[in-house]
This record gives C-alpha cells, sequence and structure tokens, in this order.
C-alpha cells in the first residue's frame, strides 16, 4: 500500500489508536438527563463490555460509559495483518452491541472523584454512581520510539497489528517485501497480549514460504525480556522453532528509533544503555510502548505510579475504594493481560460484586488465569494458559505446549464468536474447565480430536445388518433384479452387484456384458435346486443343503467361486504378471497362479472329486447375442444370453500348451445355424514374441473385458475398453496380432461372429 493511499484509507475510517480516538455522538441510548446509576462502568471493551452484560442482584440502573464509537475484538488482528481474516470481522459498532438495558454513555471519562462517586467526562457530565467498574484498558504510546509515528504514517515498509490503523498495513508488508530483513519488535513496557509481537513473526515466516521468498529474508525478532514467553513451558517450545527455522533472537533489546528515510531500525541494550545498535529493514513491525490511559495516570489514589488501578489481584476489587472495582488490562494484576483473562476476571467481579451488595463477604478469588494463543504458523497455535506463578492450567486434555491445528480453529473461528455471542452478552463465559472432565468435556474433547485430523471418520455400527436385511427384501420384491440366471429350464432373477461381489467367476464374467441390457446367464451344469441353495447363501450369508445335494454344491461353488465357499485369492492371483511372452498354460498351481474365469486348478478342484482330470478342463463360455435359450421365459429380444458350461465344452491341453476351441455348438441347442465358432489355435510357449508398441496398442483396444487368463498373463499392459465384449472377438484379435507378428503377414481385417469389425485396418 502507497503511503498516500494509506493516508487516504486512514482519512476514510477515520479512527486513530483506541484510547486516542473519541468521536461523539449523540446517541439515543444515552439518556443525557440520567446523573446516577447504580452500577457505572467505564471503558466498553473486553472487560466493561463483559461486566455491563451482567444481571446483578440490586441493580436497577446499569451505565456504560465509552466515547469511542467502534468496538474492537482486537486478538484476531493478528491474524487480519497475516493476511488471513477480515478486519470486518474484528469490529462492531458500539451502539450495536450495548447489553439491553444498559445506558451507553458516548463520553470519556476525564476525571475520578472516588470519595464523592462521580466521575466527570470529557463533555463537563458528572455522572454518580453506587459502584463503580473501571476498565479502561490501555493505550498505545507509539509516539515513544523516535520516529516511529512517521514511519507508521508514510513507509509502507513499517507496519503494527496492535492499531486498528496500521494493522491494514502489515499484509502489504508481507506482499510486496523483496529481500532482506523482517524485524518484530516486543515493546518496553507492560503490554497486552504478549505473545503477539512474536505471533506476527511465524505468520510471516509461513506466507514468505507461500509465497517463495523464504530464502531471501532474515527474521530478527528483538525484545527487551530475557526470555521469549514468560511461562516455561510454552518458552521451550517457541525457542525450538525459533532455532529450528532459523528465526534470531535478541533478547534485552528495545526499540528506540525508527529512521524511516534509511529503512533503519535502532535498538538500545537494556543491560548496556551504550549498546546501541541500528539494523537495516525491508520489513519492520512494531508492538509498540503501551500503558494506562491518561484519565488513569492522573487518577491520584485509585491508581499506582505507573497508573494502573490498584485492586487485589484475586477479588479484583479497589484496594482503598471498595465500591469499586477492576477488571481487564486497565489493573495492577499481575498476569499476563490478554481479553481471556478480563474473561476469567469477569466471573470472579460478577461474585464478588454481588456479594458486596448483598453485604457478603468477597469469595471467589480469581488465580491470574490467563490464555495466549500463539499462532506460530499457519493452521497451527500452541494454547497456552497459564496462573499468577506462570503454571499451566490447561483447558484442553493434551499437551497444549505442541502446535495445534485444532487450537489454531478455536482462535480463529471458536474464541470470535464466543467472546460476539457469549461474553459480550451475558458475561458469564468462563473459559477455564474444571478438572474431571465431565461427559460434556469428554465430548468436547474428542471434537477437539477430530478437528486435529484431516478428515473426518463416519460409521455405520450395523452396515452388514442392516444392508443385507434391505437386500434380502429387495430379492423378495424382486426389485432392482438386472440379470437372470437359467439352470435345469428355471429362471432366478438376480442382482449383478451381488453375483460379482460374491463369486469371482461372475465377477469377471458380468464384467464383459453390455452393461445396458438385461443378462441371461445359462448355467448348464448346475442344477436348478443347487442354483437356488448357492443364492440363498450370497443373499442370506447362509444357505440349508441337504446330505444329497451337499457334494454338488460344493462341488458347484467351487467351480463358480463362490466366496464362503471357496477359498480363491482372487486379487492376489489378479496382480500376475509374466514378462516376455504370453504364456499358454494357466494351469500351474503355485500361488500367484492366474485363473480365469471358470477355468479350474488343481487347487480348485473338489476334494472329493471323483473326476480329476475334469478338474483341469477349462470352462467356455460361449458368448453371443443370437444364442437361443431353452425355456420361453427369457425374452430373446431385449436379452444377451450367456451359456455358462462350468466345466464342459473346451479342452485344455497342458503339455503342447495350446488352447483348442472346440465345437461349442455340438449340443446345438444354444447355437444357431451359421453361428459356430471358428477353430483356433494358439501356440506361445517358445515363441520369442516382441509385439512393436503400436500393435500392441492397437491390440489392447480391442481385446474384450472378458479375455481369458491368457491375456492376463501377458506382458501388455491392459487396459481393455469393453466395446468389444466377447471372447469369441478376442480370439480373433488375437490371432489377427500373432498372424502379423509371428508371421509377417499384413494385417488382416478382423470379423467377430456379429460381424463387427474386431480390429481396424493398420
Ligand atoms: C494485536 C493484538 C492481539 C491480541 N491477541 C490476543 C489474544 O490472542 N488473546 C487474548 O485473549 N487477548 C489478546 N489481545 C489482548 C486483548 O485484546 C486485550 O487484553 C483486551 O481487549 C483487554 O480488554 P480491556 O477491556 O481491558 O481493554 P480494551 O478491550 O482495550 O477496552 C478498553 C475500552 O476502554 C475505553 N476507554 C479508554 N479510555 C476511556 C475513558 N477515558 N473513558 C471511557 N472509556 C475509555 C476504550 O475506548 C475501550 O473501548 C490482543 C491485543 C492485540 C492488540
Amino acid at each position: 500500500m502507497s503511503s498516500k493511499s494509506f493516508v487516504l484509507l486512514r482519512k476514510l475510517l477515520k479512527v486513530h489508536s483506541i484510547s486516542s480516538c473519541r468521536l461523539f455522538s449523540s446517541s439515543a441510548v444515552y439518556r443525557a438527563s440520567k446523573r446516577h446509576y447504580d452500577l457505572l462502568v467505564v471503558g466498553g471493551g473486553a472487560g466493561g463490555m463483559s461486566v455491563a452484560a451482567t444481571k446483578f442482584k440490586g441493580i436497577s440502573s446499569v451505565g456504560l460509559m465509552d466515547g469511542a464509537q467502534k468496538h474492537y475484538y482486537q486478538p484476531l488482528w493478528t491474524l487480519v495483518g497475516a493476511g488471513v481474516k477480515e478486519f470486518a470481522e474484528t469490529e462492531r459498532r458500539m451502539k450495536d452491541i450495548i447489553p439491553p438495558g444498559v445506558d451507553w454513555i458516548p463520553d470519556a471519562a476525564e476525571t475520578f472523584d472516588p470519595e464523592k462517586c462521580i466521575v466527570k467526562t470529557a463533555k463537563g457530565a458528572a455522572i454518580g454512581y453506587k459502584y463503580l467498574v473501571i476498565a479502561t484498558g490501555m493505550q498505545l504510546d507509539y509516539n515513544k520510539v523516535d520516529g516511529l509515528v512517521n514511519a507508521l504514517e508514510n513507509s509502507p515498509k513499517v507496519c503494527s497489528n496492535y492499531s486498528p490503523v496500521y494493522v491494514h498495513k502489515t499484509f502489504p508488508c508481507i506482499e510486496n517485501f523483496k529481500e532482506g530483513n523482517a524485524i518484530f519488535t516486543f515493546p518496553n513496557s507492560p503490554v497486552k497480549c504478549a505473545g503477539a509481537p512474536q505471533k506476527i513473526m511465524y505468520l510471516t515466516e509461513w506466507q514468505f514460504k507461500k509465497m517463495g521468498k523464504r530464502e531471501k529474508a532474515s527474521f530478527k525478532f528483538f525484545s527487551p525480556l530475557p526470555v521469549i514467553f514468560a511461562c516455561k513451558k510454552y518458552a521451550q517450545t517457541l525457542d525450538k522453532i525459533c532455532a529450528d527455522r532459523n528465526l534470531r533472537c535478541y533478547f534485552k533489546r528495545n526499540l528506540i528509533k525508527v529512521d524511516s528515510d534509511k529503512n533503519m531500525a535502532t535498538f538500545q541494550n537494556i543491560d548496556d544503555p551504550k549498546d546501541v545498535k541500528s539494523h537495516e529493514y525491508e520489513m519492520l513491525h512494531v508492538s509498540p510502548p503501551m500503558g494506562p490511559v491518561n484519565v488513569m495516570m492522573n487518577a491520584g489514589t485509585l491508581v499506582n505510579k505507573a497508573g494502573f488501578l490498584t485492586v487485589n489481584k484475586e477479588t479484583l476489587q479497589h484496594t482503598r475504594y471498595p465500591n469499586i472495582f477492576g477488571i481487564g488490562d486497565c489493573t495492577d494484576v499481575p498476569t499476563s493481560k490478554t481479553a481471556a483473562a478480563a474473561a476469567a476476571q469477569a466471573g470472579h467481579l460478577r461474585k464478588n460484586l454481588s456479594a458486596m451488595i448483598e453485604g457478603k463477604p468477597l469469595g471467589s478469588l480469581y488465580d491470574g488465569y490467563t490464555s495466549c494463543p500463539l499462532t506460530t504458523g499457519y493452521e497451527e497455535v500452541v494454547m497456552a494458559e497459564f496462573d499468577f506463578e506462570l503454571q499451566p492450567k490447561e483447558t484442553f486434555p493434551f499437551d497444549q505446549s505442541v502446535p495445534r491445528k485444532s487450537m489454531y480453529l478455536i482462535k480463529k473461528d471458536w474464541l470470535p464468536k464466543i467472546y460476539w455471542d457469549k461474553m459480550l452478552k451475558n458475561g458469564s463465559f468462563s473459559p477455564v474447565y474444571p478438572n474431571p472432565w465431565s461427559a460434556d468435556q469428554r465430548r468436547f474433547a474428542e471434537i477437539l480430536r477430530i478437528m486435529e485430523s484431516e478428515g473426518f471418520d463416519f460409521k455405520w455400527e450395523d452396515h452388514s445388518k442392516e444392508v443385507f436385511a434391505s437386500i434380502r427384501k429387495i430379492r423378495s420384491d424382486h426389485a432392482f433384479a438386472d440379470v437372470t440366471l437359467h439352470s435345469g429350464g428355471r429362471n432366478f432373477v438376480a442382482h449383478k452387484v451381488l453375483l460379482a461381489a460374491s463369486s469371482r467367476f461372475f465377477e469377471d464374467l458380468l464384467a464383459g456384458l453390455p452393461a445396458n441390457k438385461c443378462n441371461v446367464l445359462v448355467l448348464t451344469d448346475v442344477r436348478p435346486e443347487i442354483l437356488r441353495a448357492l443364492l440363498d447363501f450370497i443373499y442370506e450369508g447362509e444357505s440349508s443343503v441337504g446330505n444329497n445335494l451337499l457334494e454338488d454344491f460344493l462341488t458347484a461353488a467351487k467351480k463358480l467361486q463362490i466366496r464362503g465357499l471357496h477359498s480363491f485369492d482372487a486379487r492376489k492371483s489378479r496382480k500376475r504378471k509374466t514378462s516376455g511372452h504370453l504364456r499358454g498354460s494357466t494351469q500351474e498351481n503355485d500361488d500367484d497362479e492366474v485363473v480365469s474365469p471358470g477355468r479350474e486348478t488343481a487347487e480348485n478342484t473338489p476334494v472329493n472329486s471323483t473326476n480329476a482330470s475334469e478338474s483341469n478342463k477349462p470352462k467356455s463360455m460361449v458368448l453371443g447375442p443370437s444364442v437361443s435359450p431353452t425355456t420361453e421365459e427369457i425374452d430373446t429380444e431385449s436379452c444377451v444370453q450367456v451359456k455358462v458350461e462350468t466345466g464342459e465344452g473346451k479342452e485344455f491341453d497342458d503339455a503342447s500348451a495350446e488352447w483348442v476351441e472346440e465345437e461349442t455348438c455340438a449340443d446345438g441347442e444354444y447355437c444357431e445355424e451359421g453361428n459356430e465358432q471358428e477353430e483356433y489355435i494358439v501356440d506361445l510357449e517358445n515363441s520369442d514374441m516382441k509385439i512393436p508398441p503400436e500393435v500392441s496398442r492397437k491390440f489392447v483396444s480391442s481385446v474384450p473385458r472378458t479375455m481369458p487368463s491368457i491375456c492376463r498373463e501377458s506382458n501388455f499392459d491392459i487396459s481393455v475398453p469393453s466395446h468389444h465384449s466377447t471372447c469369441a472377438e478376442f480370439y480373433l484379435s488375437f490371432r489377427t496380432v500373432l498372424n502379423t507378428v509371428m508371421e509377417g503377414l499384413p494385417f488382416i481385417e478382423g470379423r467377430s461372429s456379429s460381424g463387427e469389425d474386431v480390429l481396424p485396418r493398420l
């Protein structure tokens, strides 16, 4: 952002640092005639607004005095500066958030008279009170650093998240950074949110990485303190982060001057004031000196020398005037000044002021709880929570010194919501959760755990039970059936997806059938009662089979490779790939054996089979649109019918590694005239075949989905489109390729039995 546009923005915004700007208006909320309140709250920030929102017994009138037109949720400015959040999310018009029943006095307190219980305002009004809560926060003293205001006003390289004006400069500073030092400072004064000066450093580093310029930047963090963070537990994490990411920390150094013409920042050694060094910067983020607002500096017996309201650090009652309480940054409570601290204090203040009103002793004791969500990078926060003794006081059931995404989400999304919707509306929000964890809090912890992960797991506890109950019903209703199994003159409607899921045999077979047509599978050697029992098993997971059918049932189950009744490892065998040449034999019995649909291995042979040689027979699938079924129940027009012989019709000669297609229409039952399959012989055992890639590509593109295992065993990278769907076509294609490659013959046009082109001409 150029300095001109920045000045323009400043004019447009018409806001200045929180305490220096008081724009007065004649708000309808303020009844000018009222001059006395049971409870007067001075300062409508995080602390004051939450006290004003609290209902107190015995208090009939509440006045809230604050001359600012805007209320800011300052903790989010860190993310605004980093380019993560919009500034608009951090501000509300004061008049829109004044709690119902509370009079807003849009005026600034100018003097306090605690003896007479009167506050005089900048506009000259004198407001009396019975009880007074002071919550004036802190003001920013940018002018305490030589040249800083000029630099902030005029240099695009200098920014500060601490002000609602200068926070707009931070992200442009990050974006415009070219090469050099990125310097971040901590003030030599009390500070609100002691983590904020370094949070923006981590976020800037993340942004630089994202923008690809991290290598061009040297990060330097200057602090007058001897350590990076007061609470040791979190300091350890932060020290490590700085070391790992090469973020150099200079302790006991205080920013005393900024020369924006030369882009130089000058620091003084706290222990040795003569030790003064200047560092050139390409980007300078300043956390300015801060202190009590002017009215407090002059508040006499109400404040300590520095101008902080003196209160009992536990009860928050004034040390001298019992009807006065203090909350937030303006007090001398020795804890880290944060909105979280103010939120915790609000709970104790409410109880103690109530006790005071009722004439009871003040018994609610604040332990110094404060919290600082340290954004250590994009989507990670170390959620520091600790007390007066700097002892961790952690809310969540995990180690909060670890940077976590869940804590980042809390900082970014939850805390702002809690602030606007809870803390400012009913003042009752207290961020401290008691131990042991209640059921609700455990649930909350579980949500946090989920937030930590990348995604969400959903589990349907009774999934199989409920799905199978539905499937059973669907079956009995004959709903959604998309395939017919035909056996012994009987039809069984079924569902392809279930057949495929339950049987490797069906899976391979069905994969090759046209998806948009009704299909009839004619099982020639599976008796209907066996088929019925197998379908029961597939649909119900169980089946009752009489002794007399047992052997046939198991034999058919093995042949059809029904899962649960057959131990064939489909996935494993699919991975098989041989190298160099196609193999004619698939009859090996090793673990990786590849088995084509319907073909048996010795392993698959029924133990009690009386005809071992039969189990070695490959099964045939004779496919073709013109095959006629034997039963009238099958609609020959709309269905593609598939005759499935589970043990007959083909011979496989293992010794010569030859496939021999027998006359599959021998029985005449399923063949129409003129539709006989051609005989073919493929002998590849000893071939040294090298298939040129372009031939291989053509070949592969024409291979039907249902190709037998000989293809799967090949070294082709087979990704097969489904438009050629019959084995007959495949065989034709295959022979065509072989002719071309092995015999050097020119490519011939292959035709399937249906007359379609199998291979295009080369
Ligand atoms: C960049 C940044 C990051 C921060 N990050 C966090 C964080 O992550 N977590 C966290 O908990 N806290 C954070 N804080 C600190 C937090 O915002 C403050 O500690 C908190 O707002 C203090 O509340 P308060 O009510 O004491 O003061 P404020 O919220 O500052 O409110 C003071 C109010 O008093 C009014 N006032 C001043 N003078 C007078 C007068 N004479 N008469 C009447 N009214 C007056 C002001 O207009 C103002 O409305 C951050 C602050 C900043 C600037």
